[in-house]
């Protein structure tokens, strides 16, 4: 069924798929390499390791970056990260974007991650659908097939002899259920990655492979506490010492794997490196159990033999090595150049074309050779006609010759002789005008191409999968001489410009669509009949475009005017049409969606562009589109106070609704000043996160007792700033329900908060999203009142504290865990009923 390992075929696409997965990361990141000789002389000792280590978790975040950076960096294995997931289902520290756009940015951390700790890294296609407290519910929203498919494809491709789980494969239920799953995909897909019965397909494409073994990374928190690991049998357990200084660097395993970590920025994963000895222990799953505990790749041939006819080349490295000269890096390139001749001999084989093409990199950065090919913009379309500019150049005393320009997008002027690259002295070259041709597809993130489901991104492009992004269409290959020896080097379309404050910034260089559309607010609430005005941007990525937009719109809705003639005259320009959207009387959902025609074509896109310092600046593009829901929601009260906690969109999401918010600083927490409202709103973590709030308990109970409304959205049960906030105690836990679907039980049906103004029913809880509530309160004063119970299906018993109520004096106290906070800016009838009522209670 299966055949050797053999390359991939030489087409385009074939070609490009292996260019992406033997460039280095950084090359597909923004800036140039540009290596010391320190640097080279690593990357030099890095070629005569033979072995490959793949570490295998769920999330952005959950690699042990010191173990990662000691495979790569101290060992010198090829060393990857698995990652199951692009971490959309994370909070954002650092900025407004969530879900997918989180996942795009999250992904960028990795990949700066890795190109610190020298790792490079993949994934599947299984999406981070948020909290999962068991690997069965995990499991079964992913698609556990698709999934293990992709695992295997992985191992497949990557040919790791180690893989290490981040997390145990034996404890379902104990950590987050993507985490359990991570590591029994793992242990499940060791054994089928040999198996030519198993996923034939990439059998076929990749060959057949058998990892030597697997261990799970464990550490004493796996086991409780200190103690009960120094208890522990360690028979199966080898532990590494991952603690060691590299002179060549300046820097410690621990301070490289901190820079690392700190690049998970979206997390505040900011991180403090350390020096000095230090243990990772790594306990045998299955495989090849190593009789000496001191080497991961026992057994493994990890030298210059395990390839046919290395030995000959690795003699010559290791003299390389040997006698590296340092001032003079140029000076190794006589002896590194026989090595490569040698090397290119060698019958094609997967060790070969990685080892080929990490000495030829080697030999440029000695030589002191810099390439580059420039775009004079920085995003074009499909019928625009860009140049592109290149500059060569060789810094040594080397005889090295350019003898020609190829690339499948742009065409140069013909090179009738070799150009002589003399010493220190820069070629330059533009593309023929009229001859760019984009390959007809935009630049965007691959897997948001397509709607996925809630489990899984849909991704057509078999040969995509897998990788952290598309690979690299815009490539122009620089052949060269270098005495005598040809070598050909590929580099990526860049753009650059210099900023006044930055100096030289790059940017990637995209195709982008002509038009593109966008209505900043994603949910409108439609609380009446009213018609609202609905503003949409139209962007052009072309000078000159002139058409037509219009709005899609669900059945019963209307939009005034019918369409909107427009003119743009620049790149990059936004003007902004306004829609008058009138919803239905009865209750209605569905997306309106901005048309733009122009010339014969539609195009249906936002465009959306995100930039941070730490990763390159990404252009994803998404359906333009926003959520219209006409919720007829009865309500009482105006004014609302807000104090806002850890962020949250609860004050925009009422303000849709009708109500006027206005939020409120701490030391505003005054009877006085809260007279004027009819209640006063807790945002998310506000108990965590606001330290006044400790000493405003009176105020707030006192305001209750003369006829206010408090509510208190989730805290967490860690980390508060007081236990003493509410008039009657609450004792907070960390019960949550994460299946958005779990029933709910009225507890008290009769209660005002269920039934005024609002009819609370068992449809008011459909149609949510991600989870009930989090942080349930476990036990309460029996003042309060429990209005609602429901469970995850793992769960023994019902959480009853979601929602508490409690009369004190002629006012209202209600402490909810509900995901109001998900709930509201998603536009979930529901919920905005249920809180409507909450801050219509006793008025
Ligand atoms: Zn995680």
């Amino acid at each position: 069924m299966s055949k050797p390992y053999q390359l991939p075929p030489m087409r385009l696409k074939g070609f490009l798929l292996l260019i992406a997965i033997l460039l280095p990361l950084a090359s597909s990141a923004q800036k140039p390499e540009k290596p010391n000789s320190s640097e080279i002389y690593e990357d030099l000792r890095k070629l005569s390791f033979f072995g490959t280590a793949l570490y295998v978790a769920a999330h952005p975040d959950d690699e042990n970056t010191r173990l990662i950076s000691y495979l790569a960096n101290d060992v010198k294995a090829r060393t990857a990260y698995l990652s199951m997931t692009r971490g959309d289902g994370g909070q954002n520290l650092i900025g407004p974007e969530i879900r997918e756009l989180l996942g795009v940015i999250r992904t960028q951390e990795l990949l700066a991650a890795r190109a610190t700790d020298g790792g490079s890294q993949y994934f599947t296609r299984a999406n981070d659908f948020g909290y999962s407290k068991h690997p069965d519910e995990t499991l079964a929203i992913w698609n556990k097939n698709e999934v293990l498919k992709d695992v295997v494809m992985n191992i497949r491709r990557f040919k790791p002899d180690i893989i290490v789980n981040r997390f145990n494969h034996r404890t379902p239920g104990s950590t987050h259920g993507h985490h359990t799953s991570s590591a029994m995909l793992s242990v499940e897909a060791f054994d089928l990655a040999g198996d030519p019965t198993a996923f034939p397909e990439s059998a076929e494409k990749y060959g057949l492979w058998q990892p030597k073994r697997l261990f799970f990374n464990t550490s004493w928190w796996f086991y409780g506490s200190q103690e009960k690991f120094d208890e522990a049998d360690k028979t199966n357990l080898m532990a590494v010492e991952t603690g060691n200084y590299f002179p060549t660097r300046g820097l410690s395993n621990g301070e490289i794997a901190a820079l690392s970590r700190s690049m998970h920025k979206s997390q505040g994963f900011g991180s403090t490196g350390s020096r000095g000895s230090q243990t990772e222990w790594l306990e045998f799953i299955k495989g090849d159990f190593p009789k000496n505990k001191e080497d991961l790749f026992e057994g493994v041939n990890t030298s210059w033999s395990r390839m046919e006819g290395g030995a000959a080349v690795g003699a010559i490295v290791d003299q390389v090595i040997a006698n590296f000269n340092f001032q003079d890096p140029a000076a190794n390139v006589p002896k590194l150049l026989e090595a490569y001749k040698l090397l290119e001999k060698l019958p094609a084989s997967h060790w070969k074309s990685i080892k080929l093409e990490a000495l030829k990199k080697i030999i440029l950065d000695c030589s002191g050779i810099f390439l580059e090919a420039v775009a004079d913009q920085q995003e074009t379309t499909l019928k625009s006609d860009p140049n592109i500019r290149i500059e060569a150049i060789n810094r040594s005393n080397l005889n090295v010759k350019l003898n020609g320009l190829t690339s499948a997008v742009v065409k140069f002027p013909d090179m009738f002789a070799a150009v002589p690259l003399a010493t220190n002295q820069s070629y330059t070259a533009s593309s023929v005008s009229g001859t760019f041709s984009p390959l007809a597809e935009y630049t965007a993130p691959y897997w948001l191409k397509e709607p996925g489901t809630l489990g899984m991104y849909k991704v057509s492009r078999e040969d995509y999968i897998g990788l952290p992004r598309a690979p690299q269409r815009f490539l122009v290959q620089f052949n060269i001489s270098i005495n005598g020896v040809n070598m050909s080097a590929l580099r990526n379309v860049v753009y650059k410009f210099n900023d006044p404050v930055d100096g030289e910034v790059y940017r990637p260089f995209d195709v982008l669509p002509e038009l593109t559309s966008a209505i900043a607010e994603k949910v409108i609430i439609f609380a009446n009949t009213n018609p609202k005005v609905i503003p949409v941007e139209v962007r052009a990525g072309k000078a000159n475009i002139s058409g037509e937009l219009s709005l899609e719109l669900p059945e019963g809705w209307t939009a005034s005017p019918s369409s909107i003639d427009f003119k743009l005259d620049n790149q990059g320009e936004k003007q902004r049409f306004n829609f008058t959207v009138t919803p239905p009387a009865n209750q209605s959902e569905g997306y309106i969606r901005p048309l733009l025609t122009s010339g014969g074509q539609k195009y249906t896109q936002e465009l959306i562009q995100i930039d941070y310092p730490h990763i390159p600046f990404q252009d994803v593009l998404m359906p333009s589109e926003a959520k219209v829901a006409r919720i007829p929601i009865a309500k009482r009260g105006e004014h609302i106070a807000y104090v806002k906690g850890a962020g949250d969109a609860i004050p925009e999401s009422l303000e849709q609704i009708g109500y006027h918010v206005v939020t409120l600083a701490p030391k505003e927490l005054s009877l006085a000043n809260l007279a004027n409202y009819d209640a006063l709103v807790f945002g998310v973590r506000a108990y965590n996160t606001v330290e006044e709030l400790q000493f405003k308990k009176q105020v707030v109970a006192d305001y209750v007792a003369s006829g206010g409304n408090v509510i208190v959205q989730y805290n967490t049960s860690r980390g508060l700033v007081t236990n003493d906030f509410a008039p009657y105690p609450i004792t907070l836990s960390r019960e949550r329900v994460t299946d958005e679907y779990a029933p709910v039980t009225l507890l008290a049906p009769q209660h005002p908060v269920l039934n005024s103004p609002n009819k609370i029913t068992a449809s008011d809880f459909e149609g949510w999203v991600q989870e009930r509530g989090l942080y349930f309160p476990s036990s309460w004063d029996n003042q309060y009142e429990a209005i609602l119970a429901m469970k995850d299906k793992q769960a023994k018993e019902d959480s009853k504290g979601s929602l508490l109520v409690a009369k004190h004096g002629k006012g209202h106290y209600i402490y909810t865990g509900l995901s109001f906070f998900r709930e509201l800016p998603a536009g979930v009838p529901g919920a905005y009923r249920l809180f409507a009522n909450l801050l219509s209670i006793g008025k």
